[in-house]
């Protein structure tokens, strides 16, 4: 897979190259820019210096500095009149001005997340439970319910899901875990060979399972593979987001929508793949008495609230989280709704405000079986030791050393 990872970056940038103008729209439009020292760069520069970097030539640090910022809020994609997507141009030109600066970053970022992973989904998940999701392909399934390396970190999300399939009626399987990374983070990072191998182990264990349907969840693995490297390894099955297939069976879904939900909820959005947005809205709109309000917090400016968006200017970050809170606040939510796992982490319970997953809504709706968030559950104890003594027996199960627990949760509950 490296060679032919090296073959589509050729095509792709040549692509750019031989359209890209260095007019500078999208620069003038990237709402990033007055955020970061980029503010008062000229434009045309700053586009020509992402060129070199495609071009193979050394990067200039502004150059660098708009790639690495980019939150892919996707607001230059319209903008550009060469029919250019900027977004990926700087998605290319990050893992590849990475790679030629010898960058090993993914890999560290990739051990310390699977570290997390491990710890967070062992201490909420049976083993049997996460046996099923992480193990190899065993047999055919039309569907399969990729879920990436992340949402394991907040499992009852998976869980939800599996049950809004199992109520469809969907012949399907789950996959996911580290051992299924899209291996975005290995290209970020600038490690194209490691990338070309993860990758192309994805595509293999997925195809083994000879689907029809590969169905996504996470919102990295969507752009990623949907865009970055769209087009990337030849397979059978058809990439789908999740929330395009419960939309496509709404009114199956709606028809089991037996249980109202008279209360007031925020729901806390992104931009950047408006197909989820809108999804989300249309699955959330037809729960019965459901009053759903939707905050104007500041969160179209990243895709996510993780660490390839918003995160990637933390004060812009920490200005729409605490926009959150006020918003949800002063319209009187009695729930704050979000989109991603990336969002369910960063956000929790708080002053009567109850941290939820759109999921979690469709389940309580459809009266089927709620899967406890034990994420929140666990985030909301005073410390680690009170963590340890709700999950003694999924640590014994899991074999998670509750010294490792002691030491890392503090970091990863973090407010
Ligand atoms: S995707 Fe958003 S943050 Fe990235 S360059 Fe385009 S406008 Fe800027
Ligand atoms: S990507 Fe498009 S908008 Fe941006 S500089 Fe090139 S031609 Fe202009």
């Amino acid at each position: 897979m490296t060679s032919a990872l090296r073959s589509y970056l050729d095509t792709q940038r040549q692509e750019i190259l031989g359209r890209c103008t260095a007019c500078g729209d999208c620069f003038q439009v990237c709402p990033i820019v007055s955020l970061t020292p980029l503010k008062g760069a000229s434009p045309e520069g700053v586009v020509t210096g992402v060129l070199e970097a495609l071009r193979g030539k050394p990067a200039p640090g502004e150059a660098v500095a708009w790639a690495e910022a980019c939150t892919r809020c996707g607001l230059c994609i319209e903008r550009c009149p060469e029919g250019v997507n900027p977004r990926k141009m700087l998605a290319l030109t990050e893992g590849l001005v990475h790679e030629a600066a010898g960058a090993q970053a993914g890999s560290r970022f990739f051990r310390l997340m699977s570290r997390n992973i491990r710890l967070l989904s062992g201490l909420q998940l049976s083993h049997q439970n996460l046996a099923g999701i992480q193990g190899p392909p065993q047999d055919q399934a039309d569907v399969v319910f990729y879920v990436g390396c992340n949402l394991l970190s907040t499992p009852h999300i998976i869980l939800n899901v599996m049950e809004l399939l199992s109520a469809l009626g969907v012949d399907y399987r789950v996959a996911g875990g580290t051992g299924y990374c899209c291996g975005v983070i290995h290209f970020v990072g600038g490690e194209l060979e490691a990338t070309g191998k993860v990758t192309g182990h994805l595509f293999s264990k997925l195809a083994a399972f000879r689907p029809r349907t590969v169905l996504t969840w996470c919102p990295t693995c969507e752009m990623f593979l949907g865009e970055t490297m769209a087009g990337l390894g030849q397979h059978e099955f058809e990439l789908q987001h999740v929330t395009d297939f419960l939309v496509a069976h709404l009114d199956v879904l709606k028809e089991r929508m037996s249980k109202p939900i008279p209360r007031r909820v925020a729901v806390h959005g992104h931009g950047g793949l408006p197909h989820i947005s809108d999804n989300v809205r249309r699955l959330l709109g037809a729960i019965p008495e459901l009053d759903l309000v939707e905050l104007h917090d500041g969160g179209e400016l990243g895709y996510s609230c993780n660490v390839g968006g918003l995160l990637r200017v933390p004060s812009l970050q920490a200005e729409v989280q605490a926009a959150v809170w006020q918003q949800a606040r002063a319209i009187g939510a009695d729930e704050l709704v979000d989109l991603y796992h990336g969002c369910h982490r960063l956000l929790w319970d708080e002053g009567g405000l109850r941290v939820r997953n759109f999921t979690d809504l469709l389940v309580e709706a459809m009266g089927l079986p709620s899967h406890e968030d034990r994420f929140q559950r666990y985030r909301g104890m005073p410390g680690p030791q009170q963590v340890l003594e709700a999950a003694r027996d999924l640590m014994r199960e899991n074999a998670i050393d509750p010294a490792q627990v002691e030491r890392v949760l503090p970091a990863l509950f973090q407010r």
